[in-house]
């Protein structure tokens, strides 16, 4: 089937960097949320981001942001999902809401429409498992922010099909993105890894080793990693680490995953991160 229409279901941080991806990449994009203010941050921030690429790239080719935008569709619409070719579903990290969503989805999405979940540690066989299409489903681990990153990883679920697997990375190939397949066990490989060493870096601040800056500095001077991981923490969204540490802490019942009390209480005073302004650092608006 040629994919035309892609489906994007939740506009938050992640949802938002996809529908940018696609569009600029030529692809018509519903993008789809139960909250009209994260669409409208959405519209934004994928103007802003458009603005940036073109700004900071070589060939100033960020593209033109009224183009990129007009070919998204910003709606509280689910039922506009019927038409899109392929989905990709970007949802809050919480199985409470993802587990509706998806039977809703399989109830009118047409057969052959492939369901690719970007979660953060959710099992992509628990995902097929309440769908009718299990064989059509299948984990795409997006990097933040997902127009700059080129590379991704795929879970493959208990069920997923060789087909599925084949469609979605020839998909991911036309926005320049490699897959990195792996097989499926929660967290896949790079969150039940780099969870630990976020929740770490956490308890470090807790028990007053280190200052934030000087945490991250230890990992980009000392180990030549890109950013360090409370900054990396900062930018997926500290709510968005508490959910998928509270996901491996239940999936493995094991306490090496315990969220850090620091992070509880950071994020139920709303700082989680770089989309509110604050986390273990402060964003300027
Ligand atoms: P977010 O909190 O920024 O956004 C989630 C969005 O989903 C919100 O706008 C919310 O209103 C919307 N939503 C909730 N229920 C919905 C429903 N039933 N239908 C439509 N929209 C709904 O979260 P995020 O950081 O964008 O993460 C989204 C998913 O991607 C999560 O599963 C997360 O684990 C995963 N993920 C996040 C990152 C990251 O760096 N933030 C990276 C890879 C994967």
């Amino acid at each position: 089937m040629e994919i035309k229409r892609i489906g994007v279901v939740g506009s938050g941080v992640m949802g938002a960097g996809v529908a940018h991806d696609f569009s600029r990449n030529g692809y018509q994009v519903t993008l789809v949320d139960v909250e009209a203010h994260a669409l409208e941050n959405a519209r934004s921030e994928i103007e802003k981001s458009v603005r940036f690429h073109s700004f900071f790239s070589k060939e100033g080719g960020g593209g033109d942001p009224k183009e990129i935008l007009s070919r998204i569709t910003f709606t509280l619409d689910g039922d506009s999902l019927a038409e899109a070719d392929y989905l990709i579903e970007n949802i809050t990290e919480k199985w409470a809401l993802k587990e509706p969503l998806y039977l809703k989805l399989d109830s009118f999405c047409t057969d052959d429409v492939i369901f690719a979940a970007n979660t953060s540690a959710i099992p992509i066989t628990r995902i097929g498992g309440v769908t009718n299409r299990a064989d059509r489903v299948i984990g795409i681990h997006f990097m933040n922010p997902v127009p700059l990153k080129d590379t991704v990883e795929v879970i493959r679920g208990e069920h997923t099909s060789e087909e599925t697997v084949t469609a979605t990375r020839d998909l991911l190939e036309t926005l320049g993105k490699e897959s990195v397949v792996v097989n499926d066990a929660p967290g896949f490989v790079s969150n039940r890894i780099l969870m630990l060493t976020v929740n770490e870096a956490a308890w470090v601040l807790q028990d007053r080793v280190a200052a934030p800056e000087q945490v991250d500095r230890i990992f980009k001077k000392c180990f030549g990693h890109k950013m360090g991981p409370l900054e990396t923490a900062d930018l997926i969204g500290l709510d968005t680490v508490l959910l998928t540490l509270e996901v491996l802490f239940e999936s493995y019942k094991d306490s090496k995953f315990r969220p850090c009390p620091l992070l509880v209480r950071m994020v139920d005073a709303g700082y989680s991160g770089r989309k509110s302004g604050r986390g273990f650092y402060t964003y300027p608006a």
